[in-house]
Protein backbone atom coordinates (compact mmCIF):
# COMPACT_ATOMS: atom_id res chain seq x y z
CA UNK A 1 0.00 0.00 0.00
CA UNK A 2 1.20 3.69 -1.09
CA UNK A 3 1.63 5.92 1.80
CA UNK A 4 -0.99 7.78 0.31
CA UNK A 5 -2.79 5.75 0.28
CA UNK A 6 -2.93 5.14 3.41
CA UNK A 7 -2.89 8.23 4.51
CA UNK A 8 -6.62 9.06 2.81
CA UNK A 9 -8.11 6.03 4.95
CA UNK A 10 -7.49 8.70 8.07
CA UNK A 11 -9.19 11.74 8.25
CA UNK A 12 -7.45 13.14 11.41
CA UNK A 13 -4.24 13.84 9.46
CA UNK A 14 -5.78 16.20 7.16
CA UNK A 15 -5.95 18.93 9.41
CA UNK A 16 -3.31 21.95 10.28
CA UNK A 17 -1.99 23.30 13.67
CA UNK A 18 -1.13 26.94 14.22
CA UNK A 19 -1.32 26.89 10.37
CA UNK A 20 0.75 24.09 9.61
CA UNK A 21 0.48 20.78 8.47
CA UNK A 22 -0.33 18.08 10.70
CA UNK A 23 2.86 15.97 11.67
CA UNK A 24 1.66 13.45 14.13
CA UNK A 25 4.38 11.56 15.66
CA UNK A 26 2.73 10.64 18.87
CA UNK A 27 1.39 6.70 17.48
CA UNK A 28 2.31 4.89 20.49
CA UNK A 29 -0.24 6.73 22.70
CA UNK A 30 -2.95 6.95 20.92
CA UNK A 31 -2.82 6.11 16.84
CA UNK A 32 -5.81 8.02 14.51
CA UNK A 33 -8.82 6.10 13.77
CA UNK A 34 -9.44 5.45 9.96
CA UNK A 35 -13.09 6.13 8.31
CA UNK A 36 -14.21 2.96 8.42
CA UNK A 37 -13.78 2.74 12.54
CA UNK A 38 -15.52 6.18 12.63
CA UNK A 39 -18.53 4.65 10.53
CA UNK A 40 -18.42 1.93 11.92
CA UNK A 41 -19.21 3.38 15.47
CA UNK A 42 -21.51 5.88 14.73
CA UNK A 43 -23.53 3.26 12.30
CA UNK A 44 -24.27 0.84 15.02
CA UNK A 45 -24.94 3.95 17.36
CA UNK A 46 -27.38 5.42 14.72
CA UNK A 47 -28.76 1.79 14.58
CA UNK A 48 -28.05 -0.89 16.61
CA UNK A 49 -27.82 1.25 19.87
CA UNK A 50 -29.38 -1.43 22.34
CA UNK A 51 -27.44 -3.74 25.41
CA UNK A 52 -26.15 -6.68 24.55
CA UNK A 53 -27.31 -10.56 25.42
CA UNK A 54 -30.17 -9.35 27.10
CA UNK A 55 -33.44 -8.36 24.99
CA UNK A 56 -35.08 -10.16 22.14
CA UNK A 57 -35.71 -7.41 20.01
CA UNK A 58 -34.16 -6.62 16.89
CA UNK A 59 -31.62 -3.40 17.74
CA UNK A 60 -30.30 -5.85 20.88
CA UNK A 61 -30.06 -9.26 18.66
CA UNK A 62 -28.11 -6.85 15.69
CA UNK A 63 -25.68 -5.43 18.75
CA UNK A 64 -25.18 -8.74 20.27
CA UNK A 65 -24.19 -10.22 16.80
CA UNK A 66 -21.49 -7.60 16.22
CA UNK A 67 -20.15 -7.32 19.70
CA UNK A 68 -19.83 -11.60 19.38
CA UNK A 69 -18.42 -11.55 15.49
CA UNK A 70 -15.81 -9.40 16.69
CA UNK A 71 -14.70 -11.95 19.49
CA UNK A 72 -14.30 -14.03 16.02
CA UNK A 73 -12.29 -11.35 14.51
CA UNK A 74 -10.05 -11.08 17.62
CA UNK A 75 -9.13 -14.73 18.05
CA UNK A 76 -7.97 -14.82 14.33
CA UNK A 77 -5.97 -11.69 14.69
CA UNK A 78 -4.17 -13.08 17.70
CA UNK A 79 -4.66 -16.98 16.69
CA UNK A 80 -6.23 -17.57 19.53
CA UNK A 81 -7.11 -21.32 19.92
CA UNK A 82 -11.01 -20.88 20.88
CA UNK A 83 -13.33 -17.59 21.24
CA UNK A 84 -13.71 -18.06 24.68
CA UNK A 85 -10.35 -17.46 25.26
CA UNK A 86 -11.25 -13.18 24.26
CA UNK A 87 -12.34 -11.14 27.03
CA UNK A 88 -13.48 -7.69 25.67
CA UNK A 89 -11.51 -4.86 28.92
CA UNK A 90 -11.61 -1.34 27.98
CA UNK A 91 -8.06 -1.30 27.00
CA UNK A 92 -4.60 -3.21 28.48
CA UNK A 93 -4.63 -1.12 31.75
CA UNK A 94 -7.65 -2.84 32.37
CA UNK A 95 -6.18 -6.21 30.89
CA UNK A 96 -3.71 -6.41 33.12
CA UNK A 97 -5.42 -5.49 36.44
CA UNK A 98 -7.62 -8.30 35.86
CA UNK A 99 -4.68 -10.50 35.47
CA UNK A 100 -3.20 -9.19 38.53
CA UNK A 101 -6.50 -8.80 40.48
CA UNK A 102 -7.95 -12.67 39.87
CA UNK A 103 -5.51 -14.58 39.04
CA UNK A 104 -3.62 -12.83 42.20
CA UNK A 105 -6.43 -14.05 44.07
CA UNK A 106 -6.45 -17.54 43.27
CA UNK A 107 -2.20 -18.42 42.99
CA UNK A 108 -0.35 -15.73 44.55
CA UNK A 109 0.01 -15.52 48.36
CA UNK A 110 2.12 -14.47 51.61
CA UNK A 111 6.03 -14.62 49.97
CA UNK A 112 5.24 -15.94 46.50
CA UNK A 113 7.18 -13.82 44.01
CA UNK A 114 6.07 -11.81 40.77
CA UNK A 115 8.55 -10.84 38.00
CA UNK A 116 8.04 -7.70 35.89
CA UNK A 117 11.02 -6.02 34.21
CA UNK A 118 12.23 -2.10 34.67
CA UNK A 119 11.01 -0.53 31.48
CA UNK A 120 7.49 -2.11 31.85
CA UNK A 121 4.90 0.66 31.81
CA UNK A 122 3.26 1.94 35.35
CA UNK A 123 -0.22 -0.28 33.62
CA UNK A 124 2.23 -3.55 34.09
CA UNK A 125 3.75 -2.36 37.27
CA UNK A 126 1.09 -1.06 39.55
CA UNK A 127 -1.64 -3.68 39.06
CA UNK A 128 1.05 -6.21 40.77
CA UNK A 129 2.74 -3.96 43.33
CA UNK A 130 -0.99 -3.25 44.60
CA UNK A 131 -1.29 -7.24 44.40
CA UNK A 132 2.10 -8.08 46.29
CA UNK A 133 1.12 -5.41 49.03
CA UNK A 134 -2.47 -6.93 49.34
CA UNK A 135 -0.71 -10.26 49.44
CA UNK A 136 2.50 -9.72 51.33
CA UNK A 137 4.09 -10.77 48.06
CA UNK A 138 7.18 -9.83 46.55
CA UNK A 139 8.02 -7.98 43.34
CA UNK A 140 11.09 -8.64 41.26
CA UNK A 141 12.45 -6.76 38.61
CA UNK A 142 14.11 -8.13 35.37
CA UNK A 143 16.56 -5.12 34.03
CA UNK A 144 17.76 -4.11 30.79
CA UNK A 145 21.57 -3.60 29.69
CA UNK A 146 23.28 -0.22 28.61
CA UNK A 147 21.62 -1.00 24.78
CA UNK A 148 18.11 -0.99 26.58
CA UNK A 149 17.85 -4.89 25.91
CA UNK A 150 16.32 -7.12 28.49
CA UNK A 151 19.03 -9.44 30.10
CA UNK A 152 17.02 -12.45 29.36
CA UNK A 153 20.26 -14.13 30.57
CA UNK A 154 19.66 -13.11 34.47
CA UNK A 155 16.27 -14.22 34.01
CA UNK A 156 16.70 -17.51 35.53
CA UNK A 157 18.52 -16.04 38.97
CA UNK A 158 15.02 -13.90 39.62
CA UNK A 159 13.30 -17.17 39.25
CA UNK A 160 12.51 -19.29 42.37
CA UNK A 161 10.46 -21.93 43.53
CA UNK A 162 7.76 -19.01 44.73
CA UNK A 163 7.57 -17.04 41.41
CA UNK A 164 3.99 -17.22 40.33
CA UNK A 165 3.64 -15.16 37.33
CA UNK A 166 5.80 -13.39 34.68
CA UNK A 167 4.79 -10.46 33.23
CA UNK A 168 6.53 -8.75 30.39
CA UNK A 169 5.94 -6.33 27.95
CA UNK A 170 6.48 -7.82 24.24
CA UNK A 171 7.58 -4.07 22.99
CA UNK A 172 8.58 -1.18 25.75
CA UNK A 173 6.26 1.96 24.48
CA UNK A 174 9.94 3.69 25.61
CA UNK A 175 12.57 1.72 24.20
CA UNK A 176 10.91 -0.02 21.09
CA UNK A 177 12.72 -2.92 20.83
CA UNK A 178 11.20 -6.11 20.41
CA UNK A 179 12.08 -8.29 23.47
CA UNK A 180 12.32 -12.30 22.83
CA UNK A 181 8.94 -13.05 24.43
CA UNK A 182 8.92 -16.70 22.99
CA UNK A 183 12.21 -17.58 24.89
CA UNK A 184 11.44 -15.64 28.09
CA UNK A 185 7.74 -18.11 27.94
CA UNK A 186 10.29 -21.13 27.40
CA UNK A 187 12.26 -20.07 30.31
CA UNK A 188 9.35 -19.27 32.29
CA UNK A 189 7.45 -22.67 31.58
CA UNK A 190 10.06 -24.55 32.25
CA UNK A 191 9.85 -23.29 36.21
CA UNK A 192 5.67 -23.94 35.64
CA UNK A 193 5.59 -20.52 35.82
CA UNK A 194 2.75 -18.57 33.93
CA UNK A 195 3.81 -15.28 31.32
CA UNK A 196 1.82 -11.79 30.78
CA UNK A 197 2.35 -10.49 28.25
CA UNK A 198 1.59 -6.51 27.55
CA UNK A 199 1.09 -6.52 24.00
CA UNK A 200 -0.15 -2.35 24.32
CA UNK A 201 2.86 -1.47 21.63
CA UNK A 202 3.44 -5.37 20.36
CA UNK A 203 -0.11 -5.72 19.14
CA UNK A 204 0.93 -3.09 15.99
CA UNK A 205 3.76 -4.03 15.37
CA UNK A 206 3.96 -7.53 15.59
CA UNK A 207 1.46 -10.25 13.81
CA UNK A 208 0.99 -11.96 16.90
CA UNK A 209 0.24 -15.67 17.12
CA UNK A 210 -0.53 -16.29 21.27
CA UNK A 211 -0.59 -20.09 19.95
CA UNK A 212 3.26 -19.96 18.63
CA UNK A 213 4.42 -17.69 21.68
CA UNK A 214 2.33 -19.73 23.88
CA UNK A 215 2.00 -16.57 26.75
CA UNK A 216 -0.48 -17.74 29.15
CA UNK A 217 -2.11 -13.89 29.13
CA UNK A 218 -2.12 -11.66 26.35
CA UNK A 219 -3.19 -7.79 26.72
CA UNK A 220 -3.79 -5.31 24.21
CA UNK A 221 -5.60 -1.53 23.55
CA UNK A 222 -7.90 -0.65 20.36
CA UNK A 223 -7.01 2.56 20.55
CA UNK A 224 -3.35 2.22 19.31
CA UNK A 225 -4.36 -0.18 16.61
CA UNK A 226 -6.43 2.34 14.83
CA UNK A 227 -9.60 1.10 16.66
CA UNK A 228 -12.18 2.89 18.91
CA UNK A 229 -10.92 4.11 22.30
CA UNK A 230 -12.31 2.13 25.31
CA UNK A 231 -12.06 -0.85 23.68
CA UNK A 232 -9.26 -3.62 24.91
CA UNK A 233 -8.47 -7.38 24.67
CA UNK A 234 -7.42 -9.70 27.36
CA UNK A 235 -6.13 -13.30 25.98
CA UNK A 236 -5.95 -15.67 28.46
CA UNK A 237 -5.37 -19.98 27.91
CA UNK A 238 -8.91 -21.40 29.03
CA UNK A 239 -7.31 -23.35 32.05
CA UNK A 240 -6.57 -20.45 33.52
CA UNK A 241 -9.59 -18.12 32.90
CA UNK A 242 -11.65 -21.01 34.24
CA UNK A 243 -9.44 -21.20 37.42
CA UNK A 244 -9.60 -17.51 38.17
CA UNK A 245 -12.38 -16.14 40.20
CA UNK A 246 -14.65 -13.38 38.46
CA UNK A 247 -13.39 -9.57 38.61
CA UNK A 248 -16.67 -7.48 39.16
CA UNK A 249 -19.41 -8.81 39.66
CA UNK A 250 -22.48 -7.47 37.87
CA UNK A 251 -24.92 -8.29 34.89
CA UNK A 252 -24.80 -10.65 32.57
CA UNK A 253 -21.54 -12.42 34.61
CA UNK A 254 -23.83 -14.80 36.33
CA UNK A 255 -25.78 -18.06 35.94
CA UNK A 256 -27.87 -17.57 38.91
CA UNK A 257 -27.84 -15.46 41.38
CA UNK A 258 -29.82 -16.26 45.38
CA UNK A 259 -28.85 -14.66 48.42
CA UNK A 260 -27.93 -17.92 49.33
CA UNK A 261 -24.90 -17.60 46.77
CA UNK A 262 -23.87 -16.90 43.27
CA UNK A 263 -23.10 -19.16 40.12
CA UNK A 264 -21.17 -17.60 37.41
CA UNK A 265 -21.33 -17.39 33.74
CA UNK A 266 -18.93 -19.65 31.62
CA UNK A 267 -15.79 -18.22 30.15
CA UNK A 268 -15.74 -15.41 28.53
CA UNK A 269 -18.66 -13.90 29.89
CA UNK A 270 -17.31 -14.37 33.78
CA UNK A 271 -15.28 -11.46 32.84
CA UNK A 272 -17.32 -9.24 30.76
CA UNK A 273 -20.03 -7.51 33.92
CA UNK A 274 -22.35 -5.32 33.29
CA UNK A 275 -23.35 -3.11 30.40
CA UNK A 276 -20.18 -3.31 27.75
CA UNK A 277 -18.94 -0.55 25.23
CA UNK A 278 -21.06 -2.45 22.67
CA UNK A 279 -21.14 0.67 19.90
CA UNK A 280 -17.02 0.49 20.38
CA UNK A 281 -16.12 -2.97 20.41
CA UNK A 282 -17.17 -3.49 16.85
CA UNK A 283 -14.75 -1.45 15.80
CA UNK A 284 -12.06 -3.96 15.83
CA UNK A 285 -13.47 -5.61 12.76
CA UNK A 286 -12.81 -2.90 10.95
CA UNK A 287 -9.05 -2.02 12.84
CA UNK A 288 -7.79 -5.09 13.09
CA UNK A 289 -7.77 -6.35 9.69
CA UNK A 290 -6.28 -3.23 8.57
CA UNK A 291 -3.64 -3.58 11.12
CA UNK A 292 -3.05 -7.03 10.31
CA UNK A 293 -2.63 -5.24 6.46
CA UNK A 294 -0.25 -3.22 7.45
CA UNK A 295 1.76 -5.59 9.53
CA UNK A 296 1.83 -7.60 6.22
CA UNK A 297 2.53 -5.33 3.16
CA UNK A 298 5.89 -4.75 2.23
CA UNK A 299 5.89 -1.37 1.02
CA UNK A 300 4.61 -0.74 4.62
CA UNK A 301 7.75 -2.49 5.64
CA UNK A 302 9.80 -0.53 3.79
CA UNK A 303 8.58 2.67 4.94
CA UNK A 304 8.76 1.75 8.00
CA UNK A 305 12.52 0.17 7.26
CA UNK A 306 13.63 3.61 5.76
CA UNK A 307 11.80 5.64 8.69
CA UNK A 308 13.89 3.44 11.15
CA UNK A 309 17.50 3.88 9.64
CA UNK A 310 17.00 7.42 8.66
CA UNK A 311 15.98 8.37 12.36
CA UNK A 312 18.36 5.81 13.94
CA UNK A 313 21.53 7.55 12.00
CA UNK A 314 19.96 11.48 12.67
CA UNK A 315 19.76 10.15 16.79
CA UNK A 316 22.94 8.28 16.87
CA UNK A 317 25.18 10.37 15.23
CA UNK A 318 24.39 13.76 16.93
CA UNK A 319 26.59 14.25 20.18
CA UNK A 320 24.18 16.40 21.71
CA UNK A 321 21.18 13.17 21.80
CA UNK A 322 21.43 10.08 23.90
CA UNK A 323 18.92 7.71 22.01
CA UNK A 324 17.45 5.04 24.58
CA UNK A 325 16.69 1.62 23.46
CA UNK A 326 19.46 0.89 20.63
CA UNK A 327 19.01 -2.48 18.57
CA UNK A 328 21.65 -4.54 18.69
CA UNK A 329 22.90 -7.52 16.37
CA UNK A 330 19.20 -8.96 15.13
CA UNK A 331 17.39 -7.22 17.40
CA UNK A 332 14.15 -5.26 15.89
CA UNK A 333 13.61 -1.71 16.40
CA UNK A 334 10.32 -0.49 15.58
CA UNK A 335 9.90 3.54 14.32
CA UNK A 336 9.83 4.31 17.83
CA UNK A 337 12.27 6.73 19.54
CA UNK A 338 12.97 7.95 22.80
CA UNK A 339 15.74 10.30 23.75
CA UNK A 340 17.22 13.44 25.59
CA UNK A 341 18.70 16.30 24.57
CA UNK A 342 22.01 17.46 26.36
CA UNK A 343 21.31 21.39 27.48
CA UNK A 344 17.38 21.50 26.35
CA UNK A 345 14.65 20.33 28.45
CA UNK A 346 12.47 17.32 26.72
CA UNK A 347 9.20 19.59 27.82
CA UNK A 348 10.30 23.39 25.79
CA UNK A 349 11.23 20.83 23.16
CA UNK A 350 7.91 19.56 22.65
CA UNK A 351 6.37 22.76 22.99
CA UNK A 352 8.12 24.34 20.59
CA UNK A 353 7.55 20.83 18.18
CA UNK A 354 4.09 21.52 18.40
CA UNK A 355 4.15 25.17 16.69
CA UNK A 356 6.05 23.62 13.93
CA UNK A 357 3.06 21.06 13.74
CA UNK A 358 4.64 18.26 14.93
CA UNK A 359 3.05 15.97 17.90
CA UNK A 360 5.40 14.48 19.97
CA UNK A 361 5.39 13.21 23.41
CA UNK A 362 7.51 14.24 26.60
CA UNK A 363 7.79 12.97 30.08
CA UNK A 364 8.07 9.93 32.22
CA UNK A 365 6.13 8.14 29.26
CA UNK A 366 4.22 6.48 32.09
CA UNK A 367 7.51 4.66 32.90
CA UNK A 368 9.05 6.53 35.70
CA UNK A 369 10.98 3.34 36.86
CA UNK A 370 12.93 3.16 33.16
CA UNK A 371 13.27 7.06 33.58
CA UNK A 372 15.09 6.29 37.21
CA UNK A 373 16.87 3.33 35.49
CA UNK A 374 18.24 5.70 32.65
CA UNK A 375 18.71 8.48 35.00
CA UNK A 376 16.68 11.20 33.73
CA UNK A 377 13.83 12.87 34.81
CA UNK A 378 12.01 12.21 31.05
CA UNK A 379 12.30 12.15 27.43
CA UNK A 380 11.32 13.05 23.99
CA UNK A 381 9.22 10.21 22.41
CA UNK A 382 8.38 10.08 18.23
CA UNK A 383 6.46 7.32 17.54
CA UNK A 384 5.48 6.53 13.31
CA UNK A 385 2.66 4.78 12.67
CA UNK A 386 2.26 3.39 8.53
CA UNK A 387 0.77 6.56 7.48
CA UNK A 388 3.50 8.65 8.12
CA UNK A 389 6.52 9.57 5.22
CA UNK A 390 10.22 10.16 5.22
CA UNK A 391 9.32 13.36 4.28
CA UNK A 392 7.67 13.73 8.03
CA UNK A 393 10.39 12.30 9.51
CA UNK A 394 13.23 14.41 7.66
CA UNK A 395 10.95 17.77 8.55
CA UNK A 396 11.15 16.39 11.98
CA UNK A 397 14.60 16.11 12.05
CA UNK A 398 14.98 19.60 10.83
CA UNK A 399 12.42 21.16 13.14
CA UNK A 400 14.35 19.26 15.86
CA UNK A 401 17.50 20.71 15.13
CA UNK A 402 15.45 24.24 14.95
CA UNK A 403 14.50 23.49 18.53
CA UNK A 404 17.88 22.76 19.77
CA UNK A 405 19.27 25.77 18.61
CA UNK A 406 16.92 28.32 19.92
CA UNK A 407 17.26 26.67 23.33
CA UNK A 408 21.11 26.10 23.17
N1 LIG B 1 1.59 -0.96 28.15
C1 LIG B 1 2.26 -0.34 27.18
C2 LIG B 1 3.56 -0.92 26.69
C3 LIG B 1 1.74 0.84 26.62
O1 LIG B 1 2.41 1.46 25.64
C4 LIG B 1 0.50 1.35 27.11
C5 LIG B 1 -0.06 2.64 26.56
N2 LIG B 1 0.85 3.68 26.49
C6 LIG B 1 -0.16 0.64 28.10
C7 LIG B 1 0.41 -0.51 28.60
C8 LIG B 1 -1.48 1.10 28.64
O2 LIG B 1 -2.46 1.09 27.65
P1 LIG B 1 -3.90 1.73 27.89
O3 LIG B 1 -3.65 3.10 28.46
O4 LIG B 1 -4.50 1.77 26.52
O5 LIG B 1 -4.62 0.87 28.82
Amino acid sequence: MKTEEIRSLFPALEQSVYGKPLVYLDNAATAQRSLAVLDKERALASTANANIHRAVHKLAVDATEEYEKTRDVVRGFLNAGSREEIVFTSGTTMSINLVASCFGEAFVGEGDEVIVSVAEHHSNIVPWQLLCQRKKAVLKVLDIDEFGGLQVDTLEKLISRRTKIIAISQISNVLGLVNPVSEIVRIAHAHDIPVLVDGAQGSIHEKVDVQAMDCDFYAFSGHKVYGATGTGVLYGKKKWLEAMPPYMGGGEMIETVRFSGTTFAPVPGKFEAGTQNFNAIPTLQEALPLARRFQEDWEVAHNEWAITHYLLDELTGNPRIRLYGVPRGTQVKIPLFSFTVEGAHHEDLALILDKMGIAVRSGQMCAEPLMDRCGVTGMLRVSFAPYNTMEEAEYFVKSLNRAINMLI
